[in-house]
């Protein structure tokens, strides 16, 4: 960032703090996601606006090194509290929230003090990826789908449903009705193009999806939407989890990745010779993927609570194998109905769960699939069955794995992946393996009780 840009930056947030004042904003949350996928925000008063898209506003590395406790972990790369950085709002992104009356919002971008991205922005990050993905000529579109619970507001840990009846089912909509037509008011008002709001499964549970757009754009809709159901929740005197596993028992809480490539436009998940109409690319991008899943879980379903969700039968994908609309493998081809594919085709990354950056994640599924590309990567046979009915005779035959079990098991298989090692930078990716381990001790000798308690309201 020079002087020019630092400029520029001041003239334009100047117009859209006299935008904002309009609209009686008194000051822009500006946030980041940690390694945990914890979102953190520093305040900025509207008048100072300005000052803070030229220069950012101050914000401790140390950050980086957060435990889900807060605590900071030490390390050969962990920052430590020692030196500053830089926080600037990313105006392109500022939106007016509705359901925080006098607030606004933009994701951060994190420099250091002379003005160079910061080497753990996990956003830069994920334009990094979709830069290199851009140079070798092709374009990505993405969307997180949020599954929450929604409790009652009580003391201490506790998890009381506050949505009762079947799953799926009316009965929950009914109930809370008033409540998701505010979250949907609040999402329209702030530009969201919601695809579907619905009851999900556990209790308490529902879902919404989101419009597919360009990976960073995605991870940064990631965060407002979760962060405007959290507030439309408060005002409702409720409470939400988005943690993987709510209740040590039954079904847990996704973030399923929805995943496309385009070249020259032409979608190549849709219209190509290979299985299920996808082309050659878009088979080796999808290898590129599900060769790599148990590393990129480190990223992708980075807490102990994730490994009490990903289990087989439970729709959380436990599975290395793909699948078309398999609900039970890892990766589910989404074609769309016949006619709609070149919009609708996709693959939907199901292990993944919303302890996750989702910006991490982004990155790390498009550097694996870039790979995969760069690999002329063969894409191992459908599975058309759920794989956890298969004896372990037929899973070798088909070779199936299934994904690491433990938190542990994730990091060896991201400690030998040379690819994203390289992609993440040493820095960085030492850190995430050293935060993982951090939490893996911490949580040694703990029940899953114990677990899913302490993860249950922290993201
Ligand atoms: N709740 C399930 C999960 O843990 C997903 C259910 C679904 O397929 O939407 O991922
Ligand atoms: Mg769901």
């Amino acid at each position: 960032m020079d002087e020019q840009d630092r400029r520029r930056a001041q003239e334009r947030a100047q117009v859209i703090q006299r935008q904002l004042a309009e609209q009686d904003v008194r000051a822009v949350a500006v946030t980041y996601v940690d390694n945990v996928g914890i979102t953190r925000v520093k305040g900025v008063p509207l008048a100072t606006l300005d000052s803070a898209a030229a220069w950012g506003v101050g914000i401790s590395p140390v950050f980086d090194s957060f435990l889900f406790n807060d605590i900071a972990i030490t390390g050969k790369f962990a920052p430590g509290a020692v030196g500053d950085l830089r926080l600037h709002p990313d105006l392109d992104r500022i939106t007016v929230l509705a359901a925080q009356p006098g607030w606004a919002w933009a994701p951060g971008e994190r420099y250091d003090q002379r003005g160079e991205r910061h080497p753990f922005d996990q956003r830069a990050l994920t334009g990094k990826a979709v830069a290199a993905l851009a140079e070798a000529g092709y374009t990505a579109r993405a969307a997180i789908e949020i599954e929450w619970v929604l409790g009652q507001q009580a003391d201490g840990d506790e998890f009381v449903p506050a949505v009762h009846g079947p799953a799926y089912g009316m009965a929950r909509l009914v109930e809370r009705s008033d409540y998701l037509r505010e979250v949907l008011t609040a999402l329209a008002a702030q530009n969201v193009e919601v695809v579907q709001i619905h009851p999900e499964y556990a209790p308490g549970q529902l879902e919404l999806s989101v419009a597919a757009e360009d990976p960073v754009g995605a991870a940064d809709t990631y965060v407002l939407v979760r962060e405007t159901i959290r507030a439309v929740s408060q005002r409702n005197g409720l409470r939400v989890s988005f943690s993987p596993k709510v209740l040590p028992e039954g079904v847990g809480n996704g973030g399923h990745v929805h995943l496309s490539i385009a070249k020259d436009g032409q979608n190549l998940f849709a219209g190509g010779p290979g299985r299920f109409g996808m082309t050659e690319t878009a088979e080796s991008f999808t290898a590129g993927i599900l060769g790599r899943l148990p590393a990129l879980l480190v990223v992708g379903a980075p807490s102990t609570a994730s490994y009490l969700r990903l289990i087989p039968q439970h729709w959380a994908g436990a599975y290395a194998a793909w699948g078309l609309e398999n609900r039970e493998t890892a990766l589910r081809l989404v074609t769309g109905p016949v006619g709609s594919q070149q919009s609708a085709a996709n693959i939907e990354i199901k292990c993944f769960d919303q302890t996750a950056n989702p910006y991490l994640a982004m990155a790390g599924l498009l550097f694996a699939g870039l790979a995969g590309i760069g690999e002329q990567a063969g894409l191992a046979e459908p599975i058309d069955v759920d794989p956890a009915t298969l004896g372990t005779k037929e899973l070798l035959r088909h070779g199936i794995r299934p994904l690491p079990a433990s938190l542990g098991e994730a990091v060896a298989a991201f400690e030998a992946d040379q690819t994203l090692f390289e992609a993440f930078g040493e820095p960085l990716a030492t850190t995430l393996v050293d935060l993982r381990k951090a939490e893996i001790e911490h949580f040694a000798t703990a029940t899953a009780e114990e677990v899913t308690a302490a993860l249950r309201w922290v993201h």
